[in-house]
């Protein structure tokens, strides 16, 4: 009798821990390019509530190359880039010769992404998941994306992203999502425009930041304050590039033969047969202002090298500076772009934000620099979930700012 009392308590007790779990909510909301030192500027009321109240870390570090499509599938899958897969915004499958490339249907082919995006590890676990927006969130495989998802409109008003979240934290349970991303790409537009240390920069702060404080009214609203954990993040930083810092590549190779893909802050080189050496070696001589790698011997730190897509030559443009041809560099100069990202990701203004706030989350709590691969394994632990194999994560590095 006694046996079977203890029994009774200890189902009564897994069943509060279950239904605890069930009952966890994440937000991950992103702010495309949002440098670490933006919120540092005192125009952010909203982020400075999260670093009071919440977890800060003095900085994010993305994955190289410092891009927007390869690191949100990062962070959402906890994979080094080389292993997702979704090696720059813009790469040829050299097999098939076709290309992935941003605004076209490709963003949406499921064979191009190689991890376990978070949403599909909570869904197979019987969570239901949502994203008002997120860089590889529209996959064409059931299955391999959120139950609710929105077809990208960078246009879509900003507070109107947020009705709808709250709409759906107000569904009936069993359909209510629990895991849901935001995603606003101003703060990206605004550095590329007018650079990270313009007015116009601040403009764009502010805003994203006025767009975070009204989340967190109408949460608030809902009575759903004290379950709802929120994490902000960026997926790179920016930095001042100018025509007066350029490398021209095509000089350098001038008679050499390959295909370029990138550009910029770095540079992805395809020999034609028998080329490969040769352009190294031009490549190598000229090392000015750059970094000139093959796939063989880029340090290991960049973790750029074990997919086949990787081209056979990385090069890396010093921060600040642009590697460009010709056709490249009289567009620089007719419509100079102030801001970039693309290049080393250990250089810090490369690095992003990370800001969580919510009940499983430890208060007032400041540490050093996270990085982005780490969250998935964090997403898994907050829903008590098994992370996918083979991811780069690490929950060791991260699970200490969770209460
Ligand atoms: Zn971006």
């Amino acid at each position: 009798m006694k046996r079977l009392k203890y029994f009774f308590i200890f189902l009564l007790i897994l069943s509060f821990q279950l239904l605890a779990q069930r009952n966890s909510y994440v937000i991950l909301i992103s702010f495309d390019g949002f440098r670490y030192d933006y919120a540092n500027r005192g125009i952010t009321p909203n982020i400075d509530k999260m670093k009071k109240e919440g977890v800060s870390a003095s900085s994010f570090q993305p994955c190289f190359p410092s891009k927007t499509f390869p690191n949100h599938q990062s962070i959402i899958t906890g994979m080094y880039i080389e292993n997702h897969g979704i090696i720059a915004n813009k790469f040829e499958d050299p097999f098939t010769k076709e290309h992935y490339r941003l605004g076209k249907k490709s963003t949406t082919q499921s064979k191009w992404y190689l991890g376990e995006p978070f949403w599909e590890t909570a869904e197979r676990n019987g969570i239901k998941t949502a994203s008002f927006y997120w860089p590889g969130s529209e996959l064409d495989l059931k299955y391999r994306r959120p139950t609710y998802v929105k077809h990208y409109n960078q246009n879509f008003p900003y507070y109107a992203r947020v009705d709808t979240i709250a709409k759906w934290l107000q569904m009936p349970n069993p359909i209510r999502p629990h895991f849901i991303t935001l995603y606003y790409s101003l703060t990206d537009t605004y550095g590329h425009r007018f650079g990270p240390n313009s007015k116009e920069m601040n403009f764009a702060i502010s805003r994203v930041d006025s767009v975070l404080g009204y989340l967190f009214d109408k949460v608030k609203k809902i009575g759903m304050k004290d379950s709802v954990n929120f994490i902000l993040v960026s997926d790179h930083g920016m930095t001042d590039i100018s025509p007066k810092r350029v490398v021209n590549y095509e000089k350098i190779l001038n008679g050499l033969k390959y295909k370029t893909e990138a550009g910029g802050p770095f540079l992805l080189i395809t020999p034609a047969k028998g080329e490969k050496e040769k352009i190294y070696k031009r490549l190598k001589t000229n090392e000015d202002h750059y970094k000139v790698y093959t796939k063989e011997n880029i340090p290991k730190y960049f973790h750029y090298s074990k997919n086949p897509f990787i081209p056979e030559v990385i090069v890396i443009a010093d921060l600040g500076w642009e590697l460009v041809n010709n056709k490249s560099l009289k567009e620089f100069k007719a419509h100079p772009m102030k801001g970039d990202h693309g290049f080393d990701n250990h250089q810090l203004n490369m690095h992003g934000i990370f800001f969580a706030l919510g009940p499983n989350f430890k208060k007032g709590y400041k540490t050093g620099t996270i990085r982005n691969i780490d969250v998935y394994p964090l997403l898994c632990k907050i829903f008590n979930i098994p992370p996918h194999a083979g991811i780069d994560g690490k929950l060791e590095r991260i699970g200490y700012i969770l209460k």
